[in-house]
């Protein structure tokens, strides 16, 4: 997916392909195609099974809403997989897997792909990806705005990642967190959910592992 997301911005003139003209792209630009049957994990189709079980209860609107994230946000464990990055040069990448929603449905599109909520770059301010309840992210539009408040605002970092997680998102109801870092290599990693796996590394190798709230 990264390779073919490169070959997107390297070799056509657009920004985001989706469904089946992605993957005749993919093809045209020769990239390895796996069988669906290589994302299988036990743990995802299980949790995905009790989903459906779940499913088929009476529910009412909210209780939909909340069918999607149940298993995620009880144990605070979305799925998705981010990363945010600074290299020697001054240039700033962000990439975000697709996630994390369990059962998902009509061809639902979460925040992780979409440029300026899941995922966003820029070498003037920072890079920042992003977990949660992905519609929330798409409102509050969280990756983009965190970089305007730093762009326009004059804002730091971490000045603009508490104000977006916590009274935008929080404020909209939703939760998650991010991973970012900015120009100069200052790294942030807000949340509002009770935990988030994450990690970090500078320029010297210093690695932070941490689940729960910071120190
Ligand atoms: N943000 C993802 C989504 O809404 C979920 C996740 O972070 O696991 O699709």
């Amino acid at each position: 997916p990264i390779d073919l997301a490169r070959a997107v911005m390297d070799n056509s003139p657009h920004v985001m392909l989706s469904g089946k003209g992605a993957e005749t792209f993919a093809k045209e630009q020769g990239l390895e195609i796996v069988d669906p049957q290589y994302f299988y994990t036990e743990n995802r189709f299980n949790a995905l099974q009790r989903a459906k079980e779940r499913e088929k209860i009476e529910l009412d609107h909210d209780d939909q809403q909340a069918l999607f994230y149940d298993a995620e946000i009880k144990n605070f464990k979305y799925g998705t997989v981010g990363c945010a990055a600074l290299d020697k040069d001054g240039n700033l990448a962000a990439g975000t897997s697709t996630g994390g929603m369990t059962n998902k449905r009509w061809g639902r599109v979460g925040d992780a792909p979409i440029i300026g909520s899941g995922t966003y770059a820029n070498n003037a301010t920072c890079a920042v990806s992003s977990t949660g309840w992905g519609e929330y992210f798409i409102r509050a539009q969280v990756a983009h705005d965190i970089s305007a408040l730093m762009e326009y605002k004059g804002l730091s970092l971490a000045e603009a990642s508490k104000i977006v997680i916590h009274d935008k998102v929080g404020g909209l109801g939703g939760d998650g967190g991010i991973v970012a870092i900015d120009k100069d290599g200052n790294m942030v990693m807000e949340f509002n959910t009770e935990g988030m796996y994450r990690a970090s590394m500078n320029d010297q190798g210093d690695l932070k592992i941490e689940i729960y709230e910071k120190e």
